[in-house]
């Protein structure tokens, strides 16, 4: 395996200003979930000029690469990089910046995608050194609209039979050069709550003759509060944000409603039912003792992302391999939500965090942020953990143990 190291060292070089290059084309060139027309277009060229076999359209705008060994036989695993941008406006003055206002690459999705085409690279290159395939999967609408379920039920782990997972992410939290992981829950999952509480609206000045969904609002928004701080376990995790609180107009209107938005995030599956019953139970009767009405709408997101042990640990070898045993940490669970949970429902693996911050090369915003951006020499360490990966795994065959 060593010399074979070496050889995906010299590729990764070999491809490194293609991968930046790429990289900078989808970060100018942003698309929201589902309508990465242009973004798959470009990767379906790519695959195409490395004669990497591949369906489009899959999932609507996501596609399906397969680079098969020379030998026959063998096994196979997925890799994946989602490909969707973000509604904000970039406030980064870069060279590349975004060139669709109000839209951009802001979690790193551009980096991932180029990755996953250096990956292309490296494996074809060695197509004669391996046995067994690996399926690249470019995935759409990764942040909200759920693109990994539609892209699995379409074939994204069949033909071949992958039997483990595996995704990168870009990480503002850890810095340039190291690669965090995690056993177990790595990413929460995610509920959104909306709340109607109706009451009966009238003249301010006349509060008696009204109920007053604003002050039932206000008491439900302070009771939610003690979910996590008096229902939960004290060693277990989660979340219960409102984020959001809609109602009334003029200074002396009691309003008839209020709305309220907010989001719940948990691991374990059993915290996550009882953080949903909670917050009904107190909405409902909270508003009815002050009068009002509660109507409780429950919207189920992304489970929590579980990484298998067995390959996690193998992850793990691979990036002390390629990265530097100092340079790999424990990553801590992050309530952040991610639906590479769906591929590791269906089969062992793990998503794992790839550093990107670089405070004196000014990387430091956090995702989702219109400053984000990332140090691009986080690109090549992607690619090499990623091909060393597919290689090791087909070479030991981890899954088996
Ligand atoms: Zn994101
Ligand atoms: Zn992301």
């Amino acid at each position: 395996m060593r010399k074979l190291a070496e050889e995906v060292r010299d590729l990764v070089h070999e491809v490194a200003g293609r991968v930046v290059a790429l990289r900078r084309e989808f970060h100018s060139h942003p698309e929201l979930g589902f309508q990465e027309h242009e973004t798959s277009a470009r990767v379906s060229a790519t695959l195409s000029e490395l004669g990497v076999e591949h369906r489009n359209g899959v999932a609507r705008t996501g596609v399906l690469g397969t680079i098969r060994g020379v030998a026959p036989g063998g096994a196979a695993l997925l890799l994946r990089a989602d490909m969707d941008c973000l509604p904000i406006r970039e406030e980064n003055e870069v060279p590349y910046r975004s060139l669709r206002d109000g839209l951009m690459h802001a979690c790193g999705h551009d980096g991932h995608t180029a990755i996953l085409l250096g990956v292309a690279h490296v494996l074809t290159r060695l197509r004669d050194r391996f046995r067994g395939s690996v399926r690249l999967a470019f995935q759409p609408a990764e942040e909200g609209l759920g693109g990994a379920e539609p892209l699995i039920a379409e074939g994204a782990l069949s033909d071949p039979d992958c039997e483990a997972a595996f995704a990168l992410h870009l990480w503002n939290s850890l810095p340039t050069g190291t690669i965090g992981l995690r056993e177990g829950a790595a990413m929460a999952a995610v509920d959104e709550f909306r709340i109607k509480v109706a009451g009966r609206g009238g003249h301010g000045a006349e509060p008696m003759a009204t109920a007053d969904p604003i002050v039932a609002a206000a008491q439900i928004v302070t009771a939610l509060q003690t979910i996590v701080s008096r229902n939960l376990d004290a060693t277990d995790s989660g979340v219960v944000t409102v984020a959001a609180i809609h109602g009334g107009k003029a200074y002396n209107v009691i309003p008839e409603s209020v709305d309220l938005l907010g989001t719940l995030r948990s691991f374990r599956p059993e915290t996550r039912l009882l953080l949903r019953q909670r917050v009904r139970e107190i909405a409902e009767s909270v508003a009815r003792g002050m009068g009002c009405r509660a109507e409780v709408e429950m919207i189920e997101g992304y489970p929590s992302t579980i990484n298998d042990p067995t390959m996690t640990r193998f992850a793990r070898k691979v990036a002390e391999d390629v990265a530097g045993s100092g340079k790999v940490v424990d990553s801590r669970p992050v309530m952040g939500s991610e639906d590479f949970s769906y591929f590791l429902r269906k089969v062992p693996g793990a998503f794992v965090f790839l550093g990107s911050n670089n405070p004196e090369k000014g990387f430091v915003h956090p995702h989702h942020s219109p400053r984000f951006d990332f140090d691009e020499s986080s690109l090549t360490v992607g690619v090499e953990f990623l091909s060393m990966l597919a290689l090791r795994f087909l070479e030991e065959r981890p899954a088996r143990r």
